[in-house]
């Protein structure tokens, strides 16, 4: 389990979520570190990664096949709401809207967080 990364063969939520964001994440901003060009304004306030606001959905920075083999190709630069979604929650637990997810491209449940091996 050691390295064990399940998002690198999922993916489904980069597809399914509209990813919106305070605009000033955008690398157009002081400080911002997302890609502007990479993103669509919303409003006043709000951007969103291209390809998240229309269906069929996929976000602009997923390179790969769902389901099969994929990544971020702005993984250091992601919005705050890719960094704030969980696979696991701190005593370990999967996301179950990981597995929810997961389920609709025929993807097993995730085990439980591998335990820290003993010293
Ligand atoms: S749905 Fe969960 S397991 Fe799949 S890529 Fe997203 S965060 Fe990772
Ligand atoms: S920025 Fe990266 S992690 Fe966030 S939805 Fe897009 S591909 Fe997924």
């Amino acid at each position: 389990m050691e390295g064990f990364n399940p998002c690198l063969d999922c993916g489904i939520c980069c597809t399914h979520f509209r990813i919106s964001f305070y605009w000033a994440e955008a690398d157009d901003a002081p400080g911002g570190f997302v890609p502007v060009d990479m993103t669509e304004q919303l409003n006043h306030t709000l951007r969103c990664m291209k390809g998240s606001n229309q269906v069929p959905r996929r976000c602009s920075g997923l390179a790969g096949t769902v389901g099969e083999k994929v990544a971020c190709t702005i993984y250091d630069n992601r919005p705050t709401p890719c960094r704030e979604f969980p696979v696991y929650f701190d005593d370990g637990t999967p996301n179950p809207k990981c597995d929810e997810l997961r389920a609709t491209i025929g993807l097993p449940p995730l085990p439980h967080a591998p335990l820290p091996r003993a010293a």
